[in-house]
């Protein structure tokens, strides 16, 4: 049995331990024992990682693998889910435990260990699925509590939780339970903002710190090189917020109840309908940050119902061209919430919804 943390400890890895990795390490006693795992289907494919269901003693698992070359990533990763107080939190994915070992090719392989989500992320859900109002309000709220919490530092007893951001928030990174509440996943590319790791402008790292993540999630400030790095923190957080509207405009496109009395249309990812399904790094530049363009809201949304009023401002506001001015994640949670709460508010809605009697959508 492998404790986590203790192989990191023996320096047989190249990159040197902080104090801190090695207070975490302390801090998650996840043992794994990689002898009794077994990798049973391919489930998903991302940049970094294919990951497979899995099953370790009887208990069925996710098991996402890393070849060397991704090994940065890997180590990321798994020293974000070892922040403290982050797996307490309800909507952040369940981290199991994290080793290596020599793959077939005798080259080193990482493996992240996490709790096996069956409906798999949110962008595949909601193309098989639609949803109804309560369900669609859950998951996005869900989504949108998990990166409050990563954004929020924390002291909380001795422990101290850093403010983390996500730096990657796109539908795929979402994943989705058996009960249909989301969590926040794929801390490869995730960044500590406070604490003693912060980032400085200047440093080396600069140009990584401004061009991560996923090209059609990227933020006008991002795509322009006009990221303000002077406040790096703030600057983050607003990166993920602008992703987080484009995740809602995908979400709400699938909700029946926004669609009385009409097909709901296909599920699409953001930008999908402009750029297709592989859009350059320049396609997004001149159309995100130069035009200043967002995704369209579909024709029917055009009702003037408080709760569509609200939805849109919503999105408008996590997706505006000036990062300053976007919600916080935790306003943006509030924002969810007072929204869920309009399905049994009878005094909101329009006379056209009332009269079809499909507004307000029953609760539960
Ligand atoms: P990458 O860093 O390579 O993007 P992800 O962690 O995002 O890897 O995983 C890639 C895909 O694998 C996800 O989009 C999702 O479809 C699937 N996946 C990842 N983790 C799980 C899990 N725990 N349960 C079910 N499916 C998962
Ligand atoms: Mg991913
Ligand atoms: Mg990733």
């Amino acid at each position: 049995v492998l404790f986590l943390g203790y192989r990191m400890m023996k320096g047989k890895q190249k990159h040197s331990l902080s104090a801190l990795d090695v207070m975490e390490a302390a801090n998650t006693n996840t043992a794994v024992d990689l002898d009794h795992l077994k990798l049973l289907e391919l489930i998903g494919r991302g940049r970094y990682g294919s990951v497979f269901r899995g099953c370790l003693n009887e208990r069925c698992v996710a098991v996402k693998v890393f070849s060397s070359a991704n090994r940065q990533n890997y180590a990321n990763e798994r020293s974000i889910y070892c922040v403290p107080l982050l797996q307490q939190h309800d909507n952040i994915a369940r981290f199991l435990g994290a080793d290596e070992r020599l793959a077939s090719d005798g080259r080193p392989e990482f493996l992240i260990l996490m709790e096996f989500y069956p409906h798999g992320c949110l962008s595949r859900y909601l193309s098989l699925h639609t949803v109804d109002w309560s369900t669609c309000c859950r998951m996005t709220h869900g989504v949108t509590r998990g990166l409050a919490f990563l954004h929020t530092e924390l002291y909380r007893g001795d422990q101290y939780k850093a403010a983390v951001a996500h730096r990657d928030v796109t539908s795929r990174n979402v994943l989705v339970r058996a009960d249909l509440s989301c969590v926040l996943a794929d801390f490869g590319l995730s960044m500590r903002l406070t604490g003693s790791l912060p980032c400085r402008p200047g440093d080396d790292e600069t140009v990584a710190i401004s061009e991560v993540g996923t090209v059609r999630y990227m933020a006008p400030e991002v795509l322009g090189g006009a990221l303000n790095l002077r406040d790096c923190e703030s600057a983050l957080k607003q990166v993920d917020v602008y992703a987080l509207g484009l995740l809602y405009w995908e979400s709400f496109r699938r909700c029946s109840y926004l669609f009385p009395g009409e097909a709901v249309p296909e599920y699409q990812l953001a930008f999908q309908a402009e750029l297709g399904n592989h859009p350059s790094f320049e396609e997004m530049q001149i159309l995100v940050a130069r035009e200043k363009f967002r995704p369209r809201f579909p024709e029917s949304w055009k009702e003037n119902s408080l709760a569509l009023r609200s939805l849109k401002e919503t999105m408008e506001d996590c997706w505006d061209q000036d990062a300053e001015a976007r919600l916080t994640a935790q306003c943006a949670e509030q924002r969810l919430f007072e929204l869920s709460l309009l399905s049994t508010h009878t005094a909101v809605h329009n006379h056209r919804n009332l009269s079809q009697g499909l507004w307000p959508p029953p609760s539960g």
